[in-house]
């Protein structure tokens, strides 16, 4: 008698665009696997490849997309991608494409109009459908287009696979009910829906007890958390409750919007010692008129108000901002107030957008956009001024003590300047020498903190390099360093990928 055994059938998830996407695409990977999916064996170069755009699709059978539509050129990205796995799937028979997230919510037949070896098309209310649809293009042999209106499940109820062994992501509400007349996310992701304290502390006990020691809370707008329970206060309570979860050393959320941005929220954050010294509070503009038609209810006025009553109770706050360069109509004295605001906020660092119309929002039919060139020109200045400023923070904390949270594959470069990577508690990005007396089985592992002297300060991180002069350098093991070894060494046995932060399941998907 012969027994025939099928190899199980392996996925990629590529992820595009924010923190959302990056947290969705773990449910997504969360749920394949929970179906039977393995991941696909991914190696250095391939994954170099895909930093700088690639799909990397080889050896995979089922190749997920986590699209984005907020980055600029979005949808021809995305088409380029898919051209390029068209050729790969020609000489794989059995190959299934899926894409979801944002741009699929927003073109739906429209993918696999233009592309139609694409199998399967979900929107980002229903994550959940995709094991079902990828099993029944393959039965049906037709492509599979499924997109919701609303949310029926809420997201963090899926599987998920996180993505690190000692930092997790946990949602506390999905969409926005704001109306930034730039923005495409409440289209998209349709109005904000808040997840019950009680199950976003389950999550976060259960992803400490996996191993993370830190979590950062996600939401568009996490400020007005609470609202829709009645409860205006929500946010600050649920940080100074979360804070308090035994073995989480590291709390952090995003984003907090200026016009909802309230005393009490700085209170838990200044009185709660596992909430990080760091605060993202995006600007968008520095100019009141262009706020306004933006559609952001703040004033550049009461957002430096902000900033000083973060400083005064966090001093060592590091502030990091979103900010938009050539809205419909932006003057050259509108820039300019975006350039004194910058100069007056010293941000640590900042996103820095040009503005790119997103068909469907209200900015997109305004009359007066910006020429390319004008939009390049201030693009270059705005960067030019906060890169001096990054510069000049920076060096500002040379000689000061630092607690780094080792991360995985931080620095191409560490392997050559025996140095690890990571984040400071204030979300600095710091590269740590290892002294020549620290071993392989003395090093810290991703996950471990490593205190160290700040040595040297560049726009975009910081040196550390105490240890090599006989100065500060200290290795604290941790749970989380254990957990990502335990993954490690649990992927070398089964031959897969390292850094697994392992399978939450949190209850049943239910509709709330
Ligand atoms: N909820 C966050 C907030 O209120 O600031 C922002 C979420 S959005 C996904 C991330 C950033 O993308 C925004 O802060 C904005 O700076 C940028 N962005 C969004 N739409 C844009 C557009 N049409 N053009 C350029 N940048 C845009
Ligand atoms: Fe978009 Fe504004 Fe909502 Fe942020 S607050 S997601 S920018 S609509």
């Amino acid at each position: 008698m012969t027994t025939t055994t099928t190899r199980p059938r392996s996925y990629l998830v590529r992820t595009m665009g924010c923190q959302m996407n990056v947290h969705d695409s773990e449910r997504l990977a969360g749920m394949l696997e929970a179906a039977g999916y393995v991941p696909a064996a991914t190696d250095a170069l391939a994954e170099e490849r895909a930093r700088a755009g690639d799909t990397l699709a080889e050896g995979a059978d089922i190749v997920v997309l986590n699209t984005c539509s907020v980055r600029e050129n979005a949808a021809d990205r995305l088409f380029g991608n898919l051209g390029q796995l068209a050729s790969i799937k020609r000489g794989r028979p059995g190959m299934q494409i899926a894409v979801g997230g944002c741009l699929a919510q927003h073109l739906r037949d429209g993918i696999v109009e233009r592309a139609p070896w694409v199998d399967v098309v979900f929107g980002t209310h229903n994550l959940d459908v995709l094991p079902a649809l990828l099993d029944r293009a393959r039965h049906n042999a037709a492509a599979q287009v499924e997109i919701e209106e609303a949310l029926k499940v809420f997201p963090s109820t899926l599987p998920s696979k996180r993505e690190s062994a000692y930092a997790a992501w946990v949602s506390i509400s999905v969409g926005c009910n704001n109306t930034c007349t730039f923005c495409i996310v409440p289209t998209l992701r349709g109005k904000e829906r808040d997840r019950r304290p009680p199950d976003v502390l389950a999550e976060i006990e259960a992803v400490v007890a996996q191993g993370a020691i830190e979590v950062t809370l996600l939401g568009q707008n996490v400020n007005s958390y609470g609202v829709s329970f009645g409860d205006r206060g929500a946010f600050a309570k649920l940080l100074a409750t979360a804070g308090r979860t035994p073995g989480l050393e590291r709390l952090r959320f995003t984003s907090p919007h200026p016009a909802a941005f309230t005393d009490d929220v700085i209170a838990a954050m200044a009185t709660t010692p596992t909430v990080m010294p760091q605060l993202h509070m995006p600007l968008q503009s520095g100019s009141d008129r262009i706020l306004r038609a933006m559609r952001r209810s703040y004033r550049s006025q009461r957002f430096l108000g902000i900033l000083e009553r973060v400083r005064q109770a966090i001093p060592h706050a590091a502030i990091t901002t979103d900010i938009i360069v050539g809205f419909p109509g932006e003057t050259e004295e509108d820039f300019a107030d975006t350039l004194r605001v910058v100069s007056e906020a010293r941000f640590a660092s900042a996103f820095t957008f040009k503005y790119s119309p997103r068909p469907g929002t209200p900015a997109a039919d305004l009359p007066d956009q910006v020429p390319d060139d004008v939009v390049a020109e201030r693009y270059g200045r705005l960067i030019g001024l906060q890169e001096r400023i990054s510069t000049e923070e920076n060096q500002r904390q040379v000689g000061t003590t630092v607690d780094v949270l080792v991360a995985e594959g931080g620095g191409r470069k560490d392997g050559d300047t025996a140095r690890v990577t990571g984040r400071a508690a204030d979300n600095r990005l710091v590269h740590v020498a290892l002294p020549a007396h620290v071993g392989p089985e003395e090093a810290p592992r991703p996950g471990d903190m490593v205190r160290a002297e700040v040595t040297h300060g560049a726009p975009f991180h910081l040196l550390a390099d105490s240890g090599l002069r006989g100065g500060t350098f200290e290795v604290r093991r941790t749970r989380a360093g254990d957990a990502w070894q335990r993954a490690r060494d649990g992927a070398h046995d089964h031959g897969g990928a390292a850094g697994a932060g392992g399978t939450v399941r949190l209850g049943m998907p239910r509709v709330r």
